[in-house]
């Protein structure tokens, strides 16, 4: 089995979620009591939240970069950023020359499985707004059109996150926003949505919305899990 390297902490809550669907996945697929070996980083999101806000991505870039370096030194096979939004500075990352998974691979992989070709994207402002994140990669390497909300729907998410899920707050009332906010984006033509933030699913489930759900935390995890156990 590979070693999985995760940098998590962007927010905690999302990785705890990665961490129990890896370690539950290889114990489904191997049995008994294996689980996952893993090595995670987890930053302090308020120190990494202050780059963002700032605009600071170089600085960000070249910290995950260092971490993926650490990381491989301590004996990880290859990293995953369990964050969507971080995934910005994926080039600098990159640079690192250990092996990442990107976030939106697995994505891409799952909606084109599903034949669909139109999806809506929730997340942060940065994810839905630059192309950078997500968006860019699943148009070029999988033919995907991506839909946003509009900006009015766009702060009202950016709140939610930032304010409530990253801080452990997972509430009807936003529970009830996003709901509506997806039904928009069905409107407009999307076959699916991606939940694509990583603490969504903690909010989010199947029932709250009218198409297929693509969250990028599962699709991530458990493709992790293939890497490792190949
Ligand atoms: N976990 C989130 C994401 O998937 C949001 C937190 C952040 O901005 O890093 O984008």
């Amino acid at each position: 089995m590979k070693t999985i390297g995760m940098i998590g902490g962007m927010s905690w809550e999302s990785s705890s979620v990665y961490y129990q669907l890896i370690n539950r996945e290889i114990q489904k697929r191997l049995g008994g009591v294996h689980s996952a070996k893993s090595l995670m980083h987890s930053v302090d999101f308020g120190e990494m939240e202050k780059l963002q806000s700032a605009g600071r991505w170089r600085e960000a870039g070249e910290e995950l970069a260092a971490i993926c370096r650490s990381l491989a030194g301590g004996g990880a096979d290859f990293v995953m950023l369990c964050c969507n939004t971080m995934h910005l500075v994926f080039d600098a990352m990159e640079k690192s020359g250990v092996p990442l998974l990107h976030i939106a691979d697995p994505l891409g992989e799952a909606i084109k499985r599903d034949g669909f070709h139109t999806v809506g994207l929730i997340g942060t402002r940065y994810t839905m707004e630059e192309g950078g994140v997500i968006s860019d990669r699943l148009a070029q390497k999988f033919g995907l059109e991506v839909l946003t909300p509009d900006e009015a729907d766009r702060t009202a998410l950016q709140r939610i996150i930032y304010e409530e899920l990253c801080r452990g707050d997972f509430n009807d009332a936003s529970r009830a926003v996003c709901s509506a906010i997806m039904e928009k984006l069905v409107r407009r033509g999307a076959q699916g949505v991606i939940l694509g933030c990583t603490e969504f699913p903690i909010l989010l489930k199947a029932e709250h919305a009218s198409v297929p759900l693509y969250d990028t935390a599962t699709l991530h995890a458990l493709s992790a899990v293939d890497l490792a156990l190949s």
